[in-house]
């Protein structure tokens, strides 16, 4: 399969080139054509699987087939995301494909001074890519009109859910014009994602792509059983390796996220958070320099994370482990991008020994653990050192089990009290 057979224009085709795509992913190769035909759309994906393209080009191509010319522009495609970094990187990915036609679109996100956004939506754009907060804002404030949208997406539903989003977007249907195409995506279809997308879309055509599978298998996972209070410094121990160029770091809270990055910046590591608590503007800098590598460590929670896309990200660090498995694949799927390698290393303390028994249920394997670290949990020290004993394999582990003997030999006998009691 190839782009040239997906009915694709030449200026999208040259895009494609420019990017350096030789293959369509499996959700571009069925969704491009289904979308091009004009039906709805129901996909299960999540990103990392090429979904971006999969809706952002044919969109292009429809919206460039019925251009208006002349008069003033209308919004025709509207596409709905639910974290700010989503829509910035959404509108990357139309600005790249459509590089070689003249669809405008703009990005709307709320955390930032609304008025550039203003600015360019009364110069008229083809297309939206926006938050849903701010998208009702501007809206309710006269300076978006939905009326005329032809195409209309709706991406990572099931984040938009638990989000709480979902009072937003049933005001946004309500304005939406009846007759439209639409596009719904989401990772996972639990029950009311499904009844979501049946208010949504009209006899929709539907792809499935597990992307978990591939992303996981190219990725090496590792996990290192660590007490709580041990974390920081086992990582800060991993990061002397400086074959390490940068790497992206969960943690489970906001506030963990900005301690790991106190502890690092005091080490002279040069690392940055970003979580919900950070305004619009720092966080959108961190993530750049993050790019750019100008800082080396980017420590995030999930919400800020869902779709982090970093070019050649190899390194990707779960300080805690997620309590929901899918999530670790989410964030482990932030590295080994598009054939890219790609590095996983997990911390586990005791507690969280049953959600990594999750994990490997979901992902089918073991993950390696690595147990020869400086930390190792007491329940695992106490096993590497009788392997040790047992089969010692440098001089310093032959010592160990010497003296171990030694002390062993020299403990008092137990007195067999039972043979004593079998002679009364
Ligand atoms: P997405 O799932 O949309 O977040 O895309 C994940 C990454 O895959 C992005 O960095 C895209 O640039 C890249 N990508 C998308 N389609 C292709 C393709 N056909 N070949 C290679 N890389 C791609």
């Amino acid at each position: 399969m190839t782009f040239q057979n997906l009915n694709l224009i030449l200026p999208i085709l040259k895009a494609v080139q420019d990017e350096g795509y030789t293959t369509p992913t499996p959700i571009q190769a069925q969704s491009i054509p289904i979308i091009l035909s004009g039906k709805d759309l129901l996909g299960c994906a999540q990103t990392g699987t090429g979904k971006t393209a999969a809706f952002a080009m044919p969109i292009l191509q429809l919206l460039n087939e019925n251009k208006i010319i002349g008069k003033a522009k209308k919004v025709r495609g509207l596409i709905v995301t639910p974290t700010r970094e989503l829509a910035v990187q959404i509108g990357e990915s139309f600005e790249a494909y459509g590089r070689h036609l003249r669809i405008s679109h703009t990005v709307i996100f709320g955390g930032v001074n609304q008025n550039p956004q203003i600015g360019t939506l009364k110069n008229g754009v083809d297309l939206i890519i926006a938050t849903p907060g701010r998208l009702l804002d501007l809206m309710n404030q006269g300076y978006i009109n939905l009326k005329d949208v032809e195409i209309f997406v709706l991406d990572e539903a099931d984040r938009m859910l638990d989000m709480g989003f979902i009072h937003d977007i049933k005001k946004l249907l309500a304005v939406l014009p009846r007759k439209r195409q639409s596009l719904f995506f989401s990772a996972t279809m639990p029950p009311e994602i499904v009844k979501l997308s049946q208010n949504i879309l009209h006899q929709p055509a539907q792809v499935t792509v597990t992307p978990n599978s591939s992303t996981v298998e190219i990725i090496r996972q590792s996990v290192y059983m660590v007490e709580k209070n041990h974390k920081i410094q086992l990582l800060l121990d991993l990061l002397n390796n400086p074959k390490i160029k940068t790497a992206l770091i969960f943690t489970r809270t906001k506030h963990g996220a900005d301690k790991v990055v106190k502890f690092l910046q005091k080490h002279h590591i040069t690392a940055a958070a970003i979580h919900g608590n950070k305004a619009q503007n720092a966080r959108q800098n961190a993530l750049n320099s993050f790019k750019a590598q100008t800082t080396r460590i980017l420590v995030a929670t999930d919400i800020a994370s869902r779709g982090i896309d970093v070019e050649n990200l190899e390194y990707v660090f779960n300080y805690e482990i997620p309590n929901i498995p899918e999530t670790y694949v989410h964030r482990i799927g932030r590295t080994g991008r598009a054939g890219a390698n790609g590095t996983a290393i997990s911390f586990c303390d005791s507690e969280e020994k049953p959600f990594l028994k999750d994990i490997e249920k979901l992902i089918g394997k073991k993950i390696p653990v690595i147990d020869d670290h400086v930390f190792p949990l007491p329940e695992e020290q106490a096993v590497i050192r009788k392997e040790v004993i047992k089969h010692p394999v440098n001089h310093a582990e032959k010592k160990v089990a010497t003296l171990a003997k030694k002390v062993h030999s020299q403990q008092p006998k137990k007195k067999k009290w039972f043979s004593r009691s079998k002679n009364l």
